[in-house]
């Protein structure tokens, strides 16, 4: 049995439709949108959605602000390449598009951060292009009507999926009695995987599809899709200074590329060194060295022990010790650091001490 049909129905009947980029077909908007939500629950979206569109209205604004500027507007979504490469899809297409998002898929899809999933989302809301969608939700709906077993993030798997997907896109005849059914298709796909079709005990009895469902009629729903192959994560472990002066603390930018790329983080020494020969190793004079508590951040691909290490420097002059230390390093007063983009934890440290008062 096709999806298409039911799906359709039940968006329209009741799935979202006050959420803030549906009220609009304006390509920016609903690509500000994609992206964010990429990794990111609606709720957390919302609040950064309305505040980036009130500093970039559209993809000129965006296009010509400074990158740190973007960053700063991005700084807690996480996944910081999103934002380096929403920057730069914006520069891009006010260089090689005039301004104009590119008019189908195809043409999304070579821009930077956009891949064909976010490219045909993107062409479905805003153009009613008749193109799949295949993010993690819908692989999760897909792989359980269709009982697909194995390794959904496997190329294999992702490919049976992908065919799938575009099997189930309503037919070009559909489309052309109702115009706008791709729109609740693509809407419906999502919604279902956010709402009903859920990773976690998914409410069958309220599904539109699940007099189809291969699963739910197998009583599989639960080991469906399977789980990714468990991978041991690399640990590292990083010491991080956090030298203040006079009100200002010593910041250092992150380079383009790589995690936290761009963002303004703390200066970072070997993690064997102690707190004072961390200070020698980045060329700051300092007493009153005091080593805090440490803690963990888990990334995708690694778990990274922080080490943080207070220090009172007595001069901001940097001795030029130390190949860390470069002309992208600066004092910054305490007073300012909101303005910046940060890494999330970089900022909790410091947020914590300021709240503590042993900033200032
Ligand atoms: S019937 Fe259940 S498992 Fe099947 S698509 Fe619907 S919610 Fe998902």
């Amino acid at each position: 049995m096709k999806i298409a049909t039911p799906l359709v129905a039940w968006q329209r009947a009741q799935g979202r439709h006050g959420l803030p980029w549906q009220q609009t077909r304006d390509p920016y908007r609903v690509w500000l949108s994609e992206i964010m939500l990429q990794q990111t629950q609606v709720t957390a979206v919302i609040p950064y959605y309305q505040k980036f569109l009130m500093r970039f209205p559209d993809v000129e604004s965006l296009a010509r602000a400074c990158s740190q500027e973007v960053m700063a507007h991005w700084a807690g979504l996480g996944y910081y390449a999103r934002a380096r490469n929403l920057h730069a899809c914006a520069q891009q297409i006010l260089q090689n598009w005039s301004g104009r998002f590119p008019p189908d898929a195809a043409g999304l899809a070579t821009l930077p951060g956009i891949g064909p999933s976010t490219a045909a989302a993107i062409a479905a809301f805003c153009y009613a292009e008749r193109a799949a969608i295949l993010d993690g939700n819908v692989k999760r709906v897909l792989a359980r009507y269709f009982a697909i077993d194995g390794d959904p993030t496997t190329r294999a798997i992702e490919q049976k999926l992908w065919q799938l997907a575009r099997d189930e896109v309503p037919t070009a005849v559909q489309l052309k009695r109702d115009p706008m059914m791709m729109t609740a298709f693509t809407q419906g796909l999502m919604d279902l995987g956010a709402t009903v079709c859920t990773r976690a005990r998914p409410q069958c009895q309220a599904c539109p599809l699940s007099k189809g469902c291969t699963a739910f009629a197998q009583g599989r729903t639960e080991e469906l899709p399977w789980p990714r192959a468990k991978k041991t994560l690399p640990e590292r472990s990083v010491g991080m200074l956090i030298a203040c002066n006079r009100g200002k603390v010593l910041l250092q930018q992150r380079p383009d590329t790589g995690i936290w790329g761009g963002l303004w983080s703390l200066p970072e020494f070997d993690s064997a060194l102690d707190g004072g020969d961390g200070c020698t190793q980045l060329g700051v004079s300092a007493q009153n060295i005091v080593s805090l508590s440490a803690f963990l951040h888990v990334f995708t691909h690694y778990r990274l022990t922080i080490q943080p290490v207070l220090a009172r420097a007595t001069t901001t002059h940097l001795i030029p010790v130390a190949e860390k230390i470069t002309i992208q390093t600066k004092w910054v007063p305490i007073t300012e650091l909101s303005a910046l983009g940060m890494p999330a934890p970089v900022r909790k440290l410091l947020d914590g001490l300021h709240a503590d008062k042993l900033l200032n």
